[in-house]
């Protein structure tokens, strides 16, 4: 049984070929040093509120029933990770700034949950908000498992389409706090980096492979170097981070453990 910690970073709406043209040194450092894919699905819609509640609850939006972004209580409820790790008496702590992403864990399963709202801020500002908070708190209490939720690229993309140049830049960008906060925290901690959806021209939401299609980083002392990950599904998320923390999975999630 494994016993690691976990930080899971999700830089909204990041496409896999945008790291290619970026060619960010930190991008080519975690290609040397963990494991990765290029071609992991999301779920339809590829809808940042839904893609979400299927990384958290490994089922498919029908399953969880939130198809939009704007949150609905599950019918036929499932725990999700942040639910599981605390029956096991483990810590969450979430770090983020698009504010609908608040339903994603119920509140007493978080030992700390933290907002910077990008639509005040500007989501260039929130983001380092949250960089800098994830790492006080990291260093300071070593969660269990942690969540930073990055939000600048998506914004980028509605507002100047998907691989154009300023879309780029917020992803160069986030891969900078990515790299500061990997860098600050303890270096025992196994870390994620993945995105919900892509998008193209300026919108996502399709099953065209621009949104549907996402990376998935995974570096940890538990992780060969260099595995090419395959066939993976973000419901494989949850499963995976479960395993790597020493929890059960829930009955319901679908996705497999990819570790
Ligand atoms: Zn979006």
């Amino acid at each position: 049984m494994m016993n690691e910690k976990v930080l899971l970073i999700l830089v909204d709406g990041m496409r896999p070929d945008s790291l290619e043209t970026v060619n960010h040194p930190f991008v080519r450092h975690l290609l040397e040093t963990g494991a990765y894919t290029g071609q992991a699905r999301s779920v339809m819609p590829s809808v940042t509120l839904p893609c979400h509640m299927s990384l958290f609850h490994s089922v498919a939006p029908d399953r969880h029933g939130v198809l939009t972004n704007t949150y609905t209580p599950q019918v036929r409820p499932i725990n999700g990770l942040c639910e599981q790790l605390r029956l096991a008496k483990k810590t969450c702590g979430f770090f983020y700034n698009w504010g609908e992403l608040k339903d994603l864990a119920k509140p007493d399963s978080l030992a700390v949950s933290f907002f910077a709202s990008g639509h005040i801020h500007t989501y260039q500002k929130a983001n380092q908000m949250v960089t800098d908070e994830a790492i006080n708190y990291i260093s300071g209490n070593q969660p269990d498992f942690a969540f930073l939720y990055l939000g600048y690229t998506d914004e980028a993309g509605h507002g100047y389409g998907w691989m154009t140049e300023p879309y780029l830049q917020a992803v160069s960008e986030s891969w900078d706090c990515i790299e500061r906060v990997v860098r600050a925290i303890p270096d025992d901690y196994t870390i994620l980096v993945t995105a919900d959806h892509g998008g193209h021209e300026r919108s996502h939401g399709t099953d065209m492979p621009e949104d549907m299609t996402i990376p998935l980083f995974i570096k940890g002392r538990t992780v060969p170097a260099k595995l090419e990950l395959d066939h993976v599904s973000i419901l494989d998320i949850a499963p995976t981070i479960a395993r790597l923390i020493g929890v059960e999975a829930a009955e319901e999630w679908e996705g497999k453990a990819l570790v």
